[in-house]
């Protein structure tokens, strides 16, 4: 029975954790892999062959050929720390450079990004279609993001082809060109069409996705329904709310072992739900690291990210010194856009010992913030999951966020009539007042040990790991291979 059967999926990916990693995409592709062979299914990873990656696997090469006059080498490895399979797609003219995988030294995107990503997409469409002669293809393709875009344009008229699912991690990043790298890339006059890859005068990789996948994602149910309108749809809510049935949502898990504060090896003091007073340990251990004057009465809030407008890190640069005038400390990781990294650097040097910022970006110091802090915060405009919410509620961290996207489906406002499942506090706006007035409700509560308590183990017990999560996908594998069978018997290929 197709439902129960085991099934070939190939996983293209522009990034996976540990291999190499910028932001959410990589967790969900070093984590979901795994979960899906969990389930008994035959999956291979597809990423390309960055230096970094190349220069830190043991790797067995598989063949070489050349695709459209480039050298190509077939790398085959492991994702560490598990059995999936992984390939990756070598192209020293378009992989071997040090630093992003998307942006150059000045922080702009490499020059050559869209010759790279259509390579790295017709390498995946000749591997689905097991054109290398490995004796493997696949059921299923699952592409992620813009950088896969062009594998489902690749594939549209194969015969026998695999079912494909396009997810969408972000829909503010859609591999935008000019109409001048449409035609170098020798992609097909007739795909110029405002309803196929043109996209306002540019070429559009993420169309390609939308458009010719057999079923779309997203990363949460509310981003799904948030992106067919207006205000979250980048331009594109009109072609998804016209494939609106085609598109549907699935929270992302967490890699449960990677993200565990009872064996998590990078924290002062591991803990857990029955030994939560111990996680004081980690708060003086990260007031101390950033010179913070010690004390576990202070609330210690934190935020980690990407330092940039989706965000919301200028709402809170707005409300930062009305916030400083209570008691508290405050910790910021993360890197990005120069001015708000100047700006938030310049405000951690006005308030000595109680607001602390590391430009850059740290695996380790981001467990050790989760540890050790009291609230999160995560005021994004927009968030298609958020996976740091989920780590600070398996930490006891309690997040304030936004009530959007994914940031809503997870967290249960403390306010709420049915406050039994509160794990948090969400803005009731996203603006800056809104996330003032819910950080001061978190600092009350705070204080109000019992009440904290209560929200701590409601954090703490929820379930947020991948196996719900992978069945669902698992699902959507299905609807994905009946929509193409469906599209066969109807000519409409
Ligand atoms: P996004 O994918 O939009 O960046 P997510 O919340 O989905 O946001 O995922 C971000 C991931 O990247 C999390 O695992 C987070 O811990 C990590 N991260 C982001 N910035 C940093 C940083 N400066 N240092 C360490 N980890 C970071």
């Amino acid at each position: 029975m197709k439902e129960s059967s085991p099934l070939k999926i190939l996983f293209a990916s522009s990034e996976a954790f540990p291999l190499i990693k910028t932001g959410g995409l990589a967790d969900v592709s070093g984590s979901l892999p795994r979960a899906l062979q969990n389930l008994g299914h035959d999956v291979r990873l597809v990423l390309p062959g960055y230096q970094v990656v190349m220069s830190a696997c043991k790797r067995r090469r598989l063949l070489s050929f050349e695709q459209e006059g480039h050298e190509v080498t077939l790398w085959q490895t492991t994702l560490p720390g598990s059995r999936v399979t992984v390939w990756l797609v070598d192209c020293a003219e378009f992989f071997d450079r040090p630093g992003n995988p998307y942006l150059d030294a000045q922080g702009e995107p490499w020059h050559d990004n869209a010759q790279r990503f259509a390579l790295f997409c017709r390498v995946v469409a000749r591997l689905a279609m097991d054109q290398f002669g490995l004796g493997w293809q696949p059921d299923v393709v699952h592409c992620n993001d813009w950088q896969t875009g062009l594998v489902p344009v690749a594939l549209r008229h194969e015969p026998g082809r695999p079912a494909l699912l396009f997810t969408v991690h972000n829909l503010a990043y859609q591999g935008l060109f000019s109409r001048q790298l449409f035609t170098e890339l020798r992609l097909d006059e007739a795909l110029w069409r405002f309803d196929r890859l043109e996209f306002h005068g540019q070429l559009s990789f993420i169309k390609g996705g939308l458009v010719f996948a057999d079923r779309i994602n997203t990363v949460s149910p509310t981003y799904a329904q948030e992106i067919q309108t207006e205000p979250f749809g980048h331009g594109l809510d009109g072609l998804l709310r016209h494939i609106g049935g085609r598109l549907s949502g699935i929270l992302n898990g967490i890699d449960a072992r990677e993200w565990n504060p009872g064996s998590d090896k990078q924290i002062a003091q591991r803990y857990n739900l029955r030994t939560l007073n111990k996680k004081g340990v980690n708060k003086v251990a990260l007031q101390r690291e950033f010179r913070l004057t010690p004390g576990e009465e202070t609330p210690l809030l934190a935020l980690i990210g990407r330092l940039v407008e989706q965000k919301g890190i200028d709402l809170l640069l707005a409300v930062l010194p009305e916030l400083l005038q209570q008691p508290l400390q405050l910790v910021i990781l993360g890197s990005g856009n120069r001015l708000l990294e100047q700006q938030l650097t310049e405000l951690a040097a006005r308030y000595p010992g109680r607001l602390a910022v590391a430009i850059g970006y740290d695996e380790g110091l981001a467990h050790r913030i989760e540890a050790g802090a009291d609230i999160f915060l995560m005021p994004s405009r927009f968030e298609p999951c958020g996976l740091n919410q989920l780590y600070s509620l398996r930490y006891g961290t309690l997040p304030v966020v936004s009530p959007v996207g994914g940031l809503a489906d997870t967290v249960v406002d403390a306010d709420t009539p049915h406050g039994g499942s509160a794990n948090g506090f969400v803005m009731a706006a996203v603006s800056a007042e809104a996330l003032l007035a819910t950080t001061r409700s978190a600092l009350s509560c705070f204080h109000d040990k019992q009440r904290w308590r209560e929200l701590q183990h409601n954090a703490m017990s929820e379930d947020f790991s991948w196996g719900k999560s992978a069945q669902a996908y698992r699902e959507l594998y299905r609807l994905a291979q009946d929509d193409r069978d469906g599209e066969r018997a109807n000519g409409r290929v």
